[in-house]
Formats: C-alpha cells, sequence, structure tokens
C-alpha cells in the first residue's frame, strides 16, 4: 500500500512538473517577472520567521525564515509562486540575497537579545548551482558577525536530485564551512537510501503533506513513523512541519520526534514578535 501510494505522489508531481513546462514563457508569466524584479529592487519583500519547538525540552530552538512579497498591484503573492518565476529566469540569486541580508539581521537581533536561536533559510535548486554560494553566505554571515553552525540551510530532497555531481559539490562545501543542512519535505523526492547516508547533512524535515493528516490517515501516519526512524537510525535530527494542531504535536512527541513546526504552535512572525513570541515563552 506505501508503494502504491508513492506511485499516485510520484505521478501527480510528474504532471506538475509537465505543466510547468508549458506555462513557463506565458504573457502572465513575463509580466510577474517585471513586478518580482522591481519588487526585490524597491521595498516589497518581506522575510517573517517561524519558530521551530524542540518536543523534549519545549524549548524555541530555531526560526525558519520564510519570504514575502506584498505587491501594491497583486496584493500578497504566494512564494510557492514567485519562487517559481524566479528560478526560472534567474532572479533567484537576488532573491536568495536578499533573504540571506535580512536573515542574518534578524538572526543577529536574536543573539543580541539572548535567545540562542538557529535560523533556516531555504535554498533553491539553481542557488546549489553557483559554486560561490558558500562564499556569498559567509560574507554575510561575517558582515553581522554570526557563526555558520547558527545557520541551517534547507534543501528540498527533489533538488538534491537534480545533476548530482554539481550540487553535490556546493553542498559538500557548504558543510565544509560549517553550516548545518537540512533535507526538506523529505518524502516527497525519491532519493534512494544510499545517497541519504553519504549526504552531510544534519536535519530531516518530513514533508507537511505527511503530518498534517497523519491522525486521520494510517497510511500518512506509517509514514511520519517510519522517516523518524529512519532519521534518528542515519543519526539526523527529525523535524515534522505543518503540525495544526494539539493531538498532533502531542503524537509526535510520542514517536520521538525531535523538532515540530506548525500553525498550532505559531504562524511565522516578524523579527521582533518572533523575539517577544520567545521571551513570553519562556517565563
Ligand atoms: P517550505 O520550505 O516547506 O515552508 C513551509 C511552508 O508551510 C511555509 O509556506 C509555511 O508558512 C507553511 N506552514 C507552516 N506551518 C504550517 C501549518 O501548520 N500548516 C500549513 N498548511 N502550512 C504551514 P510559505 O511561506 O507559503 O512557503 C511555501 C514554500 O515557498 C516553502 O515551503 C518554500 O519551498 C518556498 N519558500 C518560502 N520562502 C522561501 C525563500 O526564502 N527561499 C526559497 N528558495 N524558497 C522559499
Ligand atoms: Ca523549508
Ligand atoms: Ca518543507
Ligand atoms: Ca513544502
Amino acid at each position: 500500500a506505501d508503494i502504491a501510494m508513492y506511485n499516485a505522489k510520484w505521478q501527480r508531481s510528474g504532471v506538475e512538473l509537465y505543466r510547468d513546462e508549458i506555462d513557463r514563457r506565458t504573457p502572465a508569466r513575463l509580466s510577474m517577472l517585471g513586478d518580482l524584479r522591481a519588487a526585490i529592487e524597491g521595498d516589497e519583500i518581506d522575510v517573517v520567521f517561524q519558530p521551530k519547538l524542540e518536543l523534549g525540552t519545549g524549548r524555541v530552538v530555531g526560526a525558519e525564515a520564510l519570504v514575502r512579497w506584498e505587491s501594491p498591484t497583486r496584493g500578497r503573492v504566494s512564494p510557492a509562486e514567485f519562487v517559481r518565476v524566479a528560478e526560472d529566469t534567474g532572479l533567484i540569486k537576488d532573491l536568495t540575497d536578499l533573504v540571506l541580508k535580512r536573515g542574518i539581521a534578524a538572526l543577529r537581533m536574536f543573539d543580541d537579545a539572548g535567545l540562542g536561536l538557529r535560523l533556516a533559510i531555504n535554498l533553491s535548486t539553481h542557488d546549489l548551482f553557483d559554486t560561490k554560494l558558500p562564499a556569498r553566505v559567509l560574507t554575510q554571515l561575517e558582515y553581522n558577525q554570526v557563526q555558520p553552525s547558527e545557520l541551517t540551510l534547507e534543501i528540498t530532497e527533489s533538488s538534491l536530485l537534480v545533476d548530482a555531481p554539481r550540487t553535490r559539490a556546493t553542498i559538500d562545501d557548504l558543510h565544509d564551512a560549517g553550516f548545518r543542512l537540512a533535507i526538506d519535505d523529505f518524502g516527497t523526492g525519491y532519493s534512494s537510501l544510499s545517497y541519504l547516508r553519504r549526504l552531510p547533512v544534519q536535519e530531516l524535515k518530513i514533508d507537511q503533506s505527511f503530518v498534517s493528516g497523519m491522525l486521520l490517515d494510517p497510511q500518512d501516519e506509517v509514514i511520519v513513523r517510519s522517516t523518524i526512524d529512519l532519521g534518528h537510525n542515519l543519526r539526523l535530527s527529525v523535524v515534522a512541519e505543518g503540525v495544526e494542531d494539539e493531538a498532533t504535536l502531542h503524537a509526535l512527541a510520542s514517536m520521538g520526534c525531535d523538532v515540530a513546526q506548525g500553525y498550532w504552535i505559531a504562524r511565522p512572525l516578524s523579527a521582533p514578535e518572533l523575539i517577544a513570541w520567545v521571551i513570553e515563552r519562556r517565563r
């Protein structure tokens, strides 16, 4: 049954990929590209932070940076949509640099407030093709006097499989530079166990599509449970994302999941809001 389900998901994403190829150069996309370029240069892009909660201790141990675009003409645009446009057009480098800059400046504020949080930044496949990526990140860190170990770089499972030799070299360089690496959206790609074992990653994030329905769908529950075991066998810290209710949080804790993230714990917050939220929780 598990295999049938994986196959179904695989087929679904295959269809999405195909549709993306067709959509790529439509007028709508080209117009979004123009607006997005102006947004990056102007002041329309924001970065918010969602807390990561350690289940064993109840402590907030980190926060994930998530990009936001509030366009005067389009309103709020979903990152899933505009990140994809940025990836298809080479704008992703500027977008990633912006998120790094804002994210690391916020991390400096978290440090100054004594929070001791790790910051997670999402990387796209295209970022991994740039051999200068480690140097780009280090420059931002030095400017803000933050250590590489305070930063987790989240890489989606599917981007790990694109042109493995080239992206693998960047991943090794990031690891050597002292960054912590996480595999994002785990369970939606098709990485083999032996490939996983050889990657220099420290964290595995179970995709929210399995977590959000795990108490209703026994297959999702099995996937979550076995991913936690798999992660622990590989000595990885396992993070569940998309936790939307208390019962799911408790179930994950009882399964030994290390860290959880989701609306039930907190929505993404501005940097000052996050600082206030963490301090309030610790009182
Ligand atoms: P992701 O990396 O898997 O991020 C998690 C997404 O789940 C975020 O959506 C977050 O707001 C949302 N989320 C958090 N908790 C819950 C919950 O309990 N329930 C549900 N249903 N959703 C929850 P968001 O911010 O819309 O981002 C969507 C995707 O866009 C991200 O998925 C990531 O792939 C991409 N993205 C966002 N920010 C960046 C960025 O700065 N750089 C890159 N390259 N990609 C980004
Ligand atoms: Ca992520
Ligand atoms: Ca994810
Ligand atoms: Ca996702």
